[in-house]
């Protein structure tokens, strides 16, 4: 089999995933998770590390490739970026390639804070061609983001990314690539489906999209629908054939997992602690105000005072009662400038000092409350005193004072509202247009400055739409609360 380096990673997680890739493509899942991270940004900036360099322009035709970086080796001294090679059907371009006078150094470019495991079997899978082919590689590295790397000025390449040598480990890695490629050839040959156990690595490094495929057999209530139990324990339990919730319920495992499951087997009524939950609400004081961020996220930093992933506020929506009266404020930033500032102004403008506010999932507001409070020191008192009032919508969720079947064992507000008012149209986020989850609301508003005036009006509409739903939905949740405990 013809294999690249990210064949041959599919297959170091799992054979079988390549195997399907290959046979049952039809079978694959597309994942949608969050896509935080601009790697072909960041492999582009990563490319002036070295200075001058020559890249060797994408092909389909990749024996052009091969071509191109061959014409280029002939220089003394170079810096080819996507310098590609090919060595008994194995593929690879090099990120960035050094040649210095005699040998050569390459490094992989990852947009992730850290290496992992996989990044190094990656580049020794490139070791392994160019030696193979001759050539005298005495350097091997992974260069990612430093997270640590806070942004003041021009950017700082330097600073922004860290290199970690890997040499040591693609050499000896060198008669094992030789093994796993044979295997892969031998697996891959095989015209009859092969049967692979389940485990671990069918979540790490990466979910496998093929998941659904291989648990097609054990329908929709199994040990992998189960929250509160880690993936290693899963794979154990699977492996050991206690999947089913009956077989579940005869193992020793803990109240709430217990909970979901004799929910969801014996189709039972919502659970609710009504004196815990008028403790929780007798905290609360008014007026009430409600608060959700909408925030994103860039590998590398745009603005002064910001470092690679950091949440970045943009938007947010308030409502509040006061007098016995619903109302509502919200804020979004105009695309293309540092929102945080004038979020911050509108924040401490909108909420007055020593009110109560109420978070679903506080941790989260609380930590961009505090950025801002470090930032801007001359709106820091207020902010902080907006912080410390915070209370969590999420805790009669989460520590279980109301629990339904339709949670599945999920306290997020995406589960818990459904649950609450099922069937209710105004609540439910299919029905917005264009943004329905905070992804969407990232990658939308982070990429709204490339649109004219007329789909960026439309965008900001469902942007505001969006948030204001978010914490519609809490007052609501709110609601509920008071009404099963009057
Ligand atoms: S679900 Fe697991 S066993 Fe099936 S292909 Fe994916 S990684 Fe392999």
């Amino acid at each position: 089999m013809y294999l690249s380096k990210s064949k041959y990673c599919n297959a170091v997680q799992c054979k079988k995933m390549l195997w399907l890739n290959e046979y049952k493509p039809e079978e694959k899942e597309s994942l949608n998770e969050s896509v935080l991270e601009n790697g072909t940004q960041v492999g582009e900036l990563a490319k002036n590390l070295f200075g001058f360099h020559i890249d060797v322009s994408f092909n389909e035709n990749l024996k052009q490739m091969i071509e191109d970086t061959k014409s280029l080796l002939y220089l003394d001294k170079v810096v080819i970026t996507e310098a590609s090679f090919e060595y008994d059907n194995n593929f690879c371009s090099v990120d960035i390639l050094k040649k210095n006078k005699s040998d050569f150094e390459i490094y992989e470019v990852k947009s992730s804070t850290e290496v992992k495991d996989i990044y190094k079997e990656d580049i020794s899978y490139q070791y392994y061609i160019l030696n193979n082919l001759g050539y005298n590689v005495t350097k091997a590295s992974i260069v990612y983001i430093n997270s640590q790397y806070e942004r003041n000025g021009e950017l700082n390449l330097k600073e922004l990314f860290n290199i970690e040598d890997v040499t040591e480990y693609v050499k000896e890695k060198l008669e094992n690539i030789k093994l796993n490629i044979k295997e892969i050839n031998n697996y891959m040959n095989q015209k009859r489906e092969p049967d692979e156990l389940l485990g671990i690595h069918c979540v790490k490094p990466y979910n496998c999209p093929f998941f659904k495929y291989c648990t097609k057999g054990l329908g929709n209530q199994n040990v992998f629908t189960l929250k509160g139990i880690n993936n290693n324990k899963k794979f154990e339990l699977y492996n050991k054939g206690i999947f089913e919730y009956e077989e579940l319920l005869k193992i020793k495992i803990s109240d709430k997992i217990k909970q979901q499951i004799e929910f969801e087997l014996y189709d039972e009524e919502d659970y609710i602690d009504k004196t815990k939950i008028k403790e929780f609400l007798d905290k609360l004081t008014y007026p009430l105000y409600f608060l959700d961020f909408e925030t994103f996220q860039m590998s590398i930093p745009l603005y002064d005072k910001t470092r690679p992933y950091m949440q970045i506020p943009f938007q947010y929506s308030l409502h509040y009662i006061i007098n016995d009266e619903l109302k509502h404020k919200e804020f979004l930033s105009e695309p293309d400038i540092d929102p945080r500032r004038k979020l911050a102004e509108s924040l401490v403008k909108d909420i007055p000092k020593d009110v109560c506010v109420l978070a679903y999932n506080m941790a989260f507001e609380k930590m961009v409350i505090k950025e801002l409070a470090i930032l801007y020191e001359d709106l820091s008192d207020h902010l902080m005193n907006i912080y410390k009032n915070i209370k969590d919508l999420m805790i009669p969720f989460k520590d279980r004072y109301y629990y339904s079947k339709n949670m599945h064992g999920i306290y997020s507000i995406k589960y818990v509202l459904p649950a609450l008012y099922p069937n209710d149209p105004s609540l439910d986020y299919k029905n917005l247009d264009l943004v329905h989850n905070g992804s969407e609301a990232m990658n939308m508003f982070a990429n709204m400055c490339n649109l004219d005036k007329d789909k960026q009006k439309e965008l900001k509409n469902s942007l505001l739409k969006y948030c204001e739903l978010d914490t519609y939905a809490m007052v609501k949740i709110f609601y509920k609360l008071k009404e099963v405990t009057s």
